[in-house]
């Protein structure tokens, strides 16, 4: 039985345009689920929908110019046809929703983070329905054939001095673990292999609700659940991520062997100006006793140039830093001042063509380096797990790549999508790698994930 109460002769169809991280991929999983919850109908297409919900994203000045012209585009949507809604949420609108409001009035909602009652009711559900739907509060993105995003918490009490992350998603809030553990363990019974673990930073998990980091414990009692193969943690926060720690994660039994740790930067000066509560000794400290305890693996990292005060010197720092720390996989941004942020006050702004030149050297300097590694893997059996089929060969990601931000594996001939799969190395470039699958179809031992170039999944 329908639980709205629209008196419409059809419910709308709803569908959910998102924009942004994986975080916001969580959200728009979690309204996706409410709408069905409410008796809606969840449409995966524009063009079968009544209402479009652009979930925006506001981290950096790219991310909201993108915002803006997908939510422009939807109003040209909208205005095709009558009858037509076009709501607005997410990161952007949580901390910029009347200037939207007042920029787009063709908009009918505008939605802060979590609004999620409020969304309902616009789209004609019966408010005690909606009291029972919000009840469901977690919900996992699914991250694509047999891997899921598992948000174990949200936002964040940190202040880092270029990011208004926490203006936008309020202080951190752990989930509780017992929540966390059934969810995974419905989502390997739905056929899940890969946990992916995200929050705007994983290693503080616990310490609002327990008191301490408790992200290993909760990592253990994922790796018991029968199913799940691979945990991949992402978002690392350096500052919370002590030596002890990372030795600790990599001897969960499951998780692959990659970390996200993101040092943006390496020059003691630009550190503190940034307000990270870390130095280059300690990152490098934490990053070596994570290589130690799990040999093999993959530090993924991000940068960020150009922020206030970065001379030829502080990027000279920065670049050794990676050219010597060698990560697997690294992504480079250049700094843009954002509203609120104390990175925004700050004298001495670096010119768009010098912090552009400087990203251009540190992805120069990455590309040689996923190249070396890649090809080192040449004549090796690792563990990949198939994302899709594309004409004759099959696509995907091994234990070092996260979904839509990592590199990717072609494997020839056709395999069994959600599953992961033992394949022979044969061809490397810097962000591919080419193989043969030696084992088709076969599931993994259910123990241990572990080294990433072995051909049986243990460490
Ligand atoms: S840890 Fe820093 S960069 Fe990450 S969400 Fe918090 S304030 Fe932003």
């Amino acid at each position: 039985m329908k639980k709205h109460c629209a008196d419409s002769v059809r419910p709308p169809r709803v569908t959910i345009h998102t924009l942004g991280c994986a975080k916001n991929a969580v959200d728009s999983e979690t309204l996706a689920g409410l709408v069905k919850q409410a008796g809606f109908d969840y449409v995966e297409k524009l063009a079968q929908a009544d209402v479009v919900v652009v979930n925006t994203c506001g981290f950096i000045d790219d991310a909201k110019v993108e915002s803006v012209h997908v939510l422009l585009e939807s109003v040209r949507w909208k205005q095709a046809r009558k009858g037509r809604r076009v709501f607005a949420m997410g990161c952007l609108t949580q901390r910029d929703g009347d200037e939207i409001k007042n920029e787009i009035p063709e908009l009918d909602r505008v939605f802060g983070i979590g609004e999620w009652t409020e969304m309902l009711e616009a789209l004609g559900a019966n408010p005690l329905s909606v009291a029972q739907s919000t009840d469901a509060t977690l919900y996992s993105g699914k991250a694509g054939p047999g891997s899921a995003y598992l948000r174990i918490s949200d936002g964040c009490s940190h202040a880092c001095a270029f990011c208004a992350i926490p203006q936008m998603r309020g202080l951190y809030r752990s989930e509780p673990m017992e929540k966390l553990v059934e969810e995974a363990k419905l989502l390997a019974r739905t056929g899940v292999r890969e946990l992916l673990i995200i929050g705007q930073e994983t290693t503080s998990y616990g310490v609002d609700i327990y008191r301490k980091r408790t992200l290993v414990e909760l990592c253990n009692r994922l790796s018991d659940i029968v199913g799940i193969e691979w945990i991949r943690i992402l978002y690392a926060h350096p500052p919370s991520a002590p030596p002890q720690l990372m030795r600790e994660l990599a001897r969960v039994p499951k998780l692959t062997p990659y970390i996200d740790f993101p040092i943006e930067h390496a020059s003691e000066k630009i550190l503190k100006l940034m307000n990270r509560k870390t130095t280059a000794a300690k990152m490098r400290d934490s990053i070596e006793a994570f290589r130690a305890e799990f040999p093999d693996s993959c530090v993924r990292t991000t940068v960020l140039v150009g922020f206030p005060g970065e001379t030829d010197e502080d990027f000279r720092e920065l670049y050794e830093f990676m050219e010597n720390e060698k990560f697997e996989r690294a992504g480079v941004f250049t700094y843009s001042p954002q509203d609120g942020t104390a990175g925004g006050d700050l004298p001495n702004r670096v010119e768009e063509g010098v912090a552009l030149e400087r990203l251009d050297l540190l992805m120069k300097l990455q590309r040689n380096i996923c190249r070396t590694k890649h090809q080192s893997l040449i004549g090796r059996t690792i563990p990949v797990i198939v994302e899709r089929n594309v004409r004759e060969n099959s696509w995907g990601r091994s234990a070092w790549d996260a979904p839509d931000i990592d590199a990717r594996v072609r494997i020839v001939g056709l395999h069994a999508p959600g599953v992961l799969h033992q394949v022979k190395i044969t061809g490397a470039a810097a962000y591919q790698l080419d193989g043969i699958c030696e084992s088709a179809n076969v599931e993994t031992r259910s123990h241990t994930c572990g080294s990433f170039a072995l051909p049986v999944l243990s460490h």
